[in-house]
């Protein structure tokens, strides 16, 4: 999503809530977190914000991205389309790459995972990229990235959990 997408959805969320509205600092800071949900999912999540909780959630980007996560479940057609699946060895024919990062707010390694610019077995899960990052195997080595292979992690469960995660920080 755009800048403005968030904006007006914030701005609708707080003065449903009747509460003053964040400055656009504060807005930004927000965005960066959820920028990589797409505008399509707005409208759902923000039924979601307003349907589900009984005052005004105090971690709005987390609240944001369990929206986005309920979303998905309710629209399969969004992660269960089938696509012919290539090889890759950047990602291993999965479209996702997870890997570990340095998380420049807080200076700390974070895993988060992204779409894989190698291939297109992403379209296997998504509509489409937009607002999702995009890196290869190469260009995330470059940054320093670790990169972790998909049977490597624990805290994966499934293909879905997998892309439930994309753009999301993870614990570890
Ligand atoms: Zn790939």
């Amino acid at each position: 999503m755009e800048l403005t997408h968030f904006d007006s959805m914030i701005t609708r969320v707080f003065k449903y809530f009747n509460r003053k509205v964040p400055d656009s600092q504060q807005l930004n800071l927000w965005f960066n977190k959820v920028k990589f949900i797409p505008k399509t999912a707005i409208p759902y999540i923000y039924e979601f914000i307003t349907d589900k909780a009984d005052s005004l959630p105090s971690n709005i980007p987390q609240k944001l991205k369990t929206g986005w996560g309920c979303y998905l479940r309710d629209n399969p057609r969004m992660i269960a389309r089938v696509h012919e699946k290539t090889p890759c060895n950047d990602c291993s024919g999965k479209g996702i790459i997870r890997y570990r990062q340095l998380d420049e707010l807080y200076g700390k390694p974070a895993e988060t995972t992204c779409i894989c610019g190698g291939c297109h077995n992403w379209k296997r899960h998504f509509d489409d990229k937009e607002g999702f990052a995009v890196f290869t195997r190469r260009q995330l080595e470059n940054q320093g990235c670790a990169i972790w292979p998909y049977s490597d992690y624990p805290a994966v469960t499934s293909k879905k959990a997998l892309v439930d995660s994309v753009g999301m920080e993870m614990p570890f």
